[in-house]
């Protein structure tokens, strides 16, 4: 129970990689801001499971973070709940898929705002209170696509090669603050962003759904096996660790081999 008195904020932690993170956080004793959209009721039982099964305080926060202002908002209710923010992982995302010339606009602009902005807005509210503890982690979970591209996903592969920009540029100008930043860049996991993208890939690429499965999500997986939610919680505990003081500004993979091709 390392993290026993720290207080991680989470976002996109409703559902999918987020919630893997949190429970893991929570589970070494972090108490948790817990953030994302959805079923209030669905929510509200994710939220007392994970307050239950570790003994930490979880509470929800419904933001809604292609605005600013939802960033804000968040921030200043985690500070009013537990003082501080000492872990922070950008982890909301969304995905859209179409070719650049049908790509809508209007997507373009929620990706930039929900994948790349609002973490920049976490991190520059959340630093002063991490600098006031001495102690801070920032975890931003970024993709394969923020090493590599892939077809009609112009938006998200633009905002996951700027989310490892501002890493590295979070992480130099804190390199002695006891703070670090990382990113954790996972190939493609079985969660609903990936299942929702289905339909759309198999329209845009002329495919059955077990073909978009087979020739596109895992082709380029050397491994062929999705990755894990719960691993990436375990990768973004041992970022937490004292044995990971001295690393940052890092864009760590897991994901099958991928980006080593
Ligand atoms: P998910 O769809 O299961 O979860 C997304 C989370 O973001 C949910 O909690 C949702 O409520 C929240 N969210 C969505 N829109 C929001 C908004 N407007 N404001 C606030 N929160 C919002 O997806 P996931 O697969 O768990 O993805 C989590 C992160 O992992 C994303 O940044 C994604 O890009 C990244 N990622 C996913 C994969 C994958 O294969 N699933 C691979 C690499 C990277």
């Amino acid at each position: 129970m390392f993290l026993t008195g720290k207080t991680a904020l989470v976002t996109g932690s409703t559902s999918g990689i987020g919630h893997s993170i949190a429970d893991a956080l929570a589970q070494e004793g972090a108490n948790i801001v817990m953030t994302g959209i959805g079923d209030e009721a669905e929510i509200e039982k994710t939220r007392a499971k994970m307050a239950q099964d570790h003994g930490v305080e979880v509470a929800f926060v419904p933001a809604d973070l292609t605005a600013r202002e939802g960033t804000e908002a968040l921030i200043e209710a985690a500070r009013t709940r537990f003082d501080a923010v000492d872990i922070l992982v950008n982890n909301a995302g969304m995905q859209h898929v179409a070719p650049i010339d049908e790509f809508p606009p209007e997507k373009w602009d929620s990706i930039i705002a929900l994948n790349l902005t609002a973490a920049f807005d976490a991190c520059r509210l959340c630093v002063p209170m991490m600098k006031a503890r001495g102690w801070g982690r920032i975890i931003n979970t970024a993709s394969a696509h923020s090493l590599a591209a892939s077809p009609y996903k112009s938006a998200y592969v633009a905002a996951k090669h700027a989310l490892a920009g501002l890493t590295k540029t979070v992480a130099l100008e804190l390199a002695q603050d006891n703070i670090t930043a990382n990113c954790i860049s996972p190939g493609y996991v079985w969660t609903p962003l990936v299942e929702n993208q289905i339909p759309d890939t198999m329209k845009a690429r002329k495919l059955s759904r077990e073909e978009v499965i087979e020739n596109v999500l895992l082709s380029g997986q050397p491994t062929k096996k999705f990755t894990q939610p719960e691993d990436i919680g375990a990768l973004a505990v041992f970022l937490c660790r004292d044995a990971a003081q001295n690393m940052t500004g890092g864009n760590i993979s897991m994901d099958g081999g991928w980006t080593a091709q």
